[in-house]
């Protein structure tokens, strides 16, 4: 990322991306030797002792998992009883997620619709999860979902800076940490990531393609990734950045050691609360009506929700705001 200043000529949404996004070596911050070894510790310290608790072991954990536990414990436990389905608002971001992790190693003039048709052919290929959804889909709604998609993925070509081999580009990159003698495995996959670390001194930059508005949880998910990325290599990454495609804008958040911390804790937590809901005699999950009661599956059975949905419908009305 040093030589972000290099050609090709970069319109100024690009070089302000490359600006917000680039650091001197000496500007980037150094991180002590010891950090992965006492995360882990404390981790471990904290969740081995009740892991022991759960019938069903090695635990899987993942950011969705983290965040839904956070937002509210009774929609996780119904999100996990029902079959996923795919929408095509749904699948739009894994089309051009998947057309962006493509335009890592394309040679020659990137073509959004190129990329998404390419995109979308290699997933139907795969025939796994979304592949399968879009490989059932109408000539109509296939054209939607590309064109929705192709949206995501010209906007991206037209705000970030072309994708330079020396920054080390790594599209869908996995991480993943083992704790508590492998009863514990933390996953996650980064849409993108560039740079690397050289010694102790930070220089990985994370990236994660949103669709929709900002919100606090794709902060906490960048942050679990900064996490794993410390478990994993012992240097954590300099810069967390989530880019939102439809307004072609990166949030950056750089990684400090209480960051970390504070991701640990979080972690923690939310283990905590699994382990309780899992346990041989798990405890009832709470309920945390709030926004995503909307799109909760439980929506329909909750008390607590459809109270709040109606308090919401009565005060956007009120507003002379419909309801969605
Ligand atoms: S409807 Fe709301 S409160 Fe009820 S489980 Fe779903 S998210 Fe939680």
């Amino acid at each position: 990322m040093s030589d972000l200043t290099e050609p090709p000529k970069l319109n100024p949404a690009q070089q302000q991306v490359t600006d917000d996004l680039g650091a001197k070596r000496e500007e980037r911050p150094s991180f002590r030797d010891d950090l992965r070894e006492h995360l882990r510790h404390e981790i471990e310290e904290t969740i081995g002792p009740v892991l022991t608790d759960i019938a069903e072991l090695p635990m899987f954990v993942s950011k969705h998992d983290l965040s839904t536990l956070h937002s509210c414990e009774a929609r996780y436990v119904a999100e996990r009883n029902i079959d996923f389905a795919w929408t095509v608002p749904m699948a739009r971001g894994s089309v051009a997620h998947k057309a962006i992790e493509l335009l890592v190693t394309w040679r020659g003039e990137p073509v959004p619709l190129e990329l998404v048709d390419e995109a979308m052919a290699r997933l139907v290929a795969s025939e796994r999860g979304v592949g399968v959804f879009i490989h059932s889909l109408t000539e109509a709604e296939r054209a939607e979902l590309a064109g929705r998609a192709n949206d995501f993925v010209a906007t991206f070509l037209d705000t970030f800076p072309p994708l330079n081999r020396r920054w080390v580009p790594v599209a869908e990159s996995r991480v993943r940490a083992e704790l508590c003698e492998d009863q514990l495995a933390l996953q996650g996959r980064v849409d993108l990531s560039l740079g690397r670390p050289d010694g102790n001194v930070a220089g990985k930059v994370l990236i994660d393609f949103k669709t929709g508005r900002p919100s606090v949880a794709h902060i906490e998910d960048l942050r679990f990734y900064a996490l794993l990325e410390t478990l994993k290599v012992g240097v954590p990454p300099r810069l967390l950045v989530n880019y939102y495609l439809e307004a072609g804008e990166p949030r950056r958040e750089e990684v400090t050691e209480d960051l970390l911390w504070s991701a640990a804790k979080r972690l923690v937590d939310a283990v905590g609360k699994l382990i309780e809901l899992d346990a041989r005699t798990p405890r009832s999950p709470t309920t945390s009506p709030g926004p995503a009661c909307r799109w909760c599956p439980a929506a329909g059975t909750c008390d607590d929700g459809r109270r709040y949905l109606a308090r919401a419908d009565e005060a956007d009305e009120a507003d002379g705001v419909l309801p969605h």
